[in-house]
């Protein structure tokens, strides 16, 4: 009996004391307006040889613009265009692998990301696999990388997902849209330039915006929640009532949501995103429908879940002018939702942080279902 005891208080003390996750942070950082300029000085020492180009994804959105011309071209250096009408997907990363590796003699001395959550994803899912044998789907998961990733830069150019510093990249795969979650995945450089903000369409700026709103709502109420997670989040939550409820200028606001971005990111590094990701995850798997305005659609009707949290984002819609689509899932048969609600149910973690061990008793499939028919 009292061994049985002393078992018992050192599981207990254990699970209080750790192991604690060991996390890698993005290594090297430029905040500044028009600090998009020293990436040519950034990339100089990084440089391998003249057959090891740095290669630049960025968003197509830039095409034919002012900050194409600004990327510091260099040798065989090579400027991919690709469009973020669609979240990335594991193919989309083995076939720019294909390409590059096709194309030139040795590996890259570096990778570079520009755009939003989309290409930054691409960006670290590329490094990744130009040194990992096999589909990119086979890495999604939790450290399942082998081999260190070629150096990789991020820039972004909409604020709110915090891809910028995570240690994940979100791909769509053939199974499942999921992760690959490494000490690789982060960048080793970011560039936060926030006059590359300018020219982001308001409705897309909200969205992804509230992705890190939501980001923070979910840390911060979650039971996952620690002293380190809290401190980033409650800075970022404190930045995105500053920007989307303050009275501020168009320039503060982008340097502030950039910032909140960053912190919102660390929070759910050590913490988890919660319900309104877990349900999100399974409109987009089976809608396609994207990571930031999914979240919104999700988030109006969690309540009971967030009931604090729901209020200021309903006030932050009215201040915006913010419409959100409507009858989204009206049309759906059993089999789809099924599928939603089995795809939202396998995000363990998320459920776990949100409501608890015992989520699986307040989070049923019905219950589920209720939520998404209001969408
Ligand atoms: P995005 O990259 O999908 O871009 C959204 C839209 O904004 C696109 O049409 C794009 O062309 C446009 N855009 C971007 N910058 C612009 C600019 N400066 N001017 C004009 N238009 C611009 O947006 P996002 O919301 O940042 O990213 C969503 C993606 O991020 C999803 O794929 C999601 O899975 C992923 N995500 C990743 C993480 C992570 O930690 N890795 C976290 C959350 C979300
Ligand atoms: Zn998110």
């Amino acid at each position: 009996m009292e061994e049985k005891k002393e078992l018992q208080l050192e599981k207990s003390s254990k699970k209080t004391k750790g192991p604690y996750r060991n996390f890698p942070m993005v290594p090297r950082v430029v905040f500044g307006h028009g600090s998009f300029d020293q990436l040519g000085e950034i990339l100089m020492p990084r440089r391998n040889s003249d057959e090891a180009p740095a290669i630049y994804l960025v968003d197509d959105v830039f095409t034919d613009s002012a900050l194409i011309e600004r990327i510091p071209m260099h040798g065989k250096d090579k400027i991919i265009l690709i469009s973020a009408d669609k979240e990335p997907k594991t193919e989309q990363v083995d076939n720019l692998v294909t390409t590059i590796k096709e194309e030139y003699k040795e590996l890259p001395s570096a990778i570079v990301g520009i755009g939003g959550g989309t290409l930054l994803d691409l960006a670290k899912a590329v490094a990744i696999m130009l040194n990992n044998d096999g589909s990119s789907a086979l890495y999604q998961g939790w450290d399942l990388v082998h081999n260190p990733a070629v150096y990789h830069v991020g820039i972004p150019t909409i604020s709110g997902t915090g891809a910028e510093v995570s240690r994940t990249t979100v791909l769509l795969g053939p199974e499942k849209k999921l992760g690959i979650n490494s000490d690789y995945t982060p960048f080793d450089q970011v560039i936060l330039d926030p006059e590359l903000l300018q020219g982001v369409p308001k409705e897309q700026w909200f969205y992804t915006g509230m992705d890190c709103y939501i980001h923070c709502v979910e840390s911060l109420t979650g039971t996952y929640l620690n002293a380190f997670s809290e401190s980033y989040g409650e800075k970022a939550l404190e930045l995105c009532e500053e920007v989307f409820l303050g009275d501020i200028s168009d320039a503060e606001a982008r340097d502030k949501l950039m910032m909140a971005s960053w912190h919102g990111g660390m929070s759910i590094a050590y913490s988890q995103v919660g319900v309104a990701h877990a349900m999100s995850y399974g409109l987009s798997y089976l809608l396609g429908t994207r990571h930031g305005i999914g979240n919104c659609l999700v988030f109006q009707y969690l309540e009971e879940f967030y009931p604090e949290g729901v209020v200021v984002f309903n006030k932050m819609m009215k201040k915006h002018g913010i419409q959100l689509p409507k009858g989204i899932c009206a049309n759906l048969t059993d089999d789809q939702f099924n599928t939603m609600i089995k795809v939202s149910l396998g995000m363990v973690p998320l459920w776990e942080n949100a409501l608890g061990k015992d989520w699986a008793k307040v989070i049923t499939p019905e219950k589920l279902k209720s939520i998404y028919e209001k969408i």
